[in-house]
């Protein structure tokens, strides 16, 4: 079964990964945790993906955390990303998924 996520999840640009991994590497090393090693591992999929031209190509395992968690997101808000790269509680790239009434409520967004 094909997993629906936002717009997010379309294909990167290598100047994109490039960015999501240093970004991810960055809060790695300020916050040593499995759930940040599981985003950098997915990053390096994503990666994979993007140089044969699709949104995601598993070649290193360990990024299951990660999978989970945005697919919890999608489920919460409709967006793969953290609420904080949301744009008024709502993905940044425009969502296939919209459910983000209700719980909206419980982030805070301005
Ligand atoms: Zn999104």
């Amino acid at each position: 079964m094909k997993q629906k996520y936002c717009n997010c999840h379309n294909t990167l640009t290598v100047k994109q990964c490039i960015m999501a991994l240093k970004d991810e590497v960055v809060e790695f090393i300020q916050e040593p945790s499995l759930d940040e090693f599981s985003d950098i591992i997915y990053c390096v999929n994503r990666f994979a993906g993007t140089i044969t031209k699709q949104p995601y190509l598993k070649v290193l395992p360990g990024d299951k955390t990660h999978v989970d968690k945005i697919r919890k997101r999608m489920m919460m808000y409709g967006c793969i990303r953290s609420t904080k790269h949301l744009v008024k509680g709502r993905c940044p790239n425009g969502s296939l998924n919209p459910i983000q009434t209700v719980i909206g409520k419980q982030f805070k967004w301005n």
